[in-house]
């Protein structure tokens, strides 16, 4: 008998294959593991301040405190912001027609309206690309720790032998998933970096950190604890405390300068800038910079949608700094005022 003309295949098809597969208990798939990010709402190369020598300047989202004075508000929130820019909006109805919630209004022809219930919601912002006068912008974007220290390495060239990075914020070790390996890093690449801190933060995690940096500037708003939380949203009990057990803590090496921004009519009398170096004194440390009120953030206010309380607010007068200078000098202590300070 002649057999068929073809040979009969005897082995797995590739249906078989399949078959076999989809009965099989599946092997666990590793998750690809994203890269923690860090949320970063300004870099600002060659600054002079806020440390020795010339600095990259990063300024990390997100604040335990709320302070009624602060001139950073865009940091106060721990996602990317709109913020709107008045002068430079000609009113065209562009980001009216793009707000897919119908968040934005023109009233009058005249003002635009943001209802900011709805923007510090979104994610995507399309008032912000539609807008040609880049009067809407969002504050605020997403680093990768490489994509951080590729910025640094860039920069490294103009630091000199004495600069390296400063960490501001908002509360610079707020994300401490990010901050932690990123310090890490910065430490094995011998990048000198210093921190502008509230000192707010768990003290095990603060005392932890604290190993990676070089130089700390940290506020005492007020000593007195319910002052204190009026003006900040917090009492002062952690924030005295890191303080002094990093004063005390031999094994951290690096330099600590505590500053006290002066606020007419709120934290100003000689009391509590005296009980201040008091303390800053018996913590074991030897510099005070006493910082005079500005009002440089106030426009920003209004971009995010927030109401700023220090409208009428003078800065406090030369001779008003040079008597509480005097004060923390009668303590013991080196006082320096505003940024004339030798780094
Ligand atoms: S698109 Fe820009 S310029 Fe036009 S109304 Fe909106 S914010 Fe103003
Ligand atoms: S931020 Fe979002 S919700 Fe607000 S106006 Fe722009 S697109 Fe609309």
């Amino acid at each position: 008998m002649i057999g068929p003309p073809y040979e009969i295949f005897k082995g797995e098809t590739t249906m078989d294959k399949q078959q076999k597969q989809a009965s099989q208990p599946k092997e666990a798939v590793p998750p690809v593991k994203e890269p923690v990010k860090g949320l970063v709402f300004d870099i600002q190369g060659h600054s002079v301040h806020d440390g020795p020598g010339t600095r990259t300047t990063v300024f990390m989202a997100g604040c335990p405190l709320e302070c009624v004075w602060c001139c950073n508000p865009e940091g106060l929130f721990t996602a990317p912001v709109l913020m709107h820019r008045e002068t430079k909006c000609v009113r065209c109805g562009r980001c009216v027609a793009a707000c897919p919630v119908g968040a934005v209004q023109i009233i009058d022809k005249k003002i635009i309206q943001f209802n900011r219930d709805l923007c510090d919601q979104c994610k995507t912002h399309e008032c912000a690309e539609a807008c040609l006068k880049e009067a809407n912008v969002v504050s605020g974007k997403y680093y990768t720790i490489d994509e951080l220290m590729k910025i640094f390495t860039r920069d490294r060239q103009f630091w000199g032998g004495s600069g390296g990075v400063t960490f501001s914020g908002g509360e610079p070790l707020f994300q401490k998933k990010f901050m932690l390996p990123l310090l890490k890093r910065c430490k094995d690449a011998y990048i000198h970096v210093a921190v502008e801190t509230t000192s707010c933060l768990p003290s095990d995690y603060y005392m932890e950190i604290m190993r990676y940096i070089d130089w700390v500037f940290t506020d005492i708003k007020h000593m007195d604890p319910i002052k204190h939380k009026e003006l900040t949203g917090v009492d002062n009990a952690l924030i005295l405390k890191n303080i002094r057990n990093l004063g005390q803590d031999p094994k951290w090496n690096g330099f600590a300068l505590i500053r006290i921004p002066i606020i007419p009519d709120t934290n100003d009398s000689d009391e509590n800038v005296r009980a201040t170096a008091k303390y800053v004194k018996e913590s074991g440390f030897e510099v005070i910079n006493i910082l005079p009120f500005h009002r440089l953030g106030e426009s920003k206010y209004r971009q995010v949608g927030k109401s700023y309380r220090f409208a009428e607010c003078r800065p406090p007068s030369e001779e008003k700094m040079n008597h509480l200078k005097a004060i923390i000098e009668e303590e013991g202590l080196v006082c320096y005022v505003g940024y004339k300070t030798p780094f």
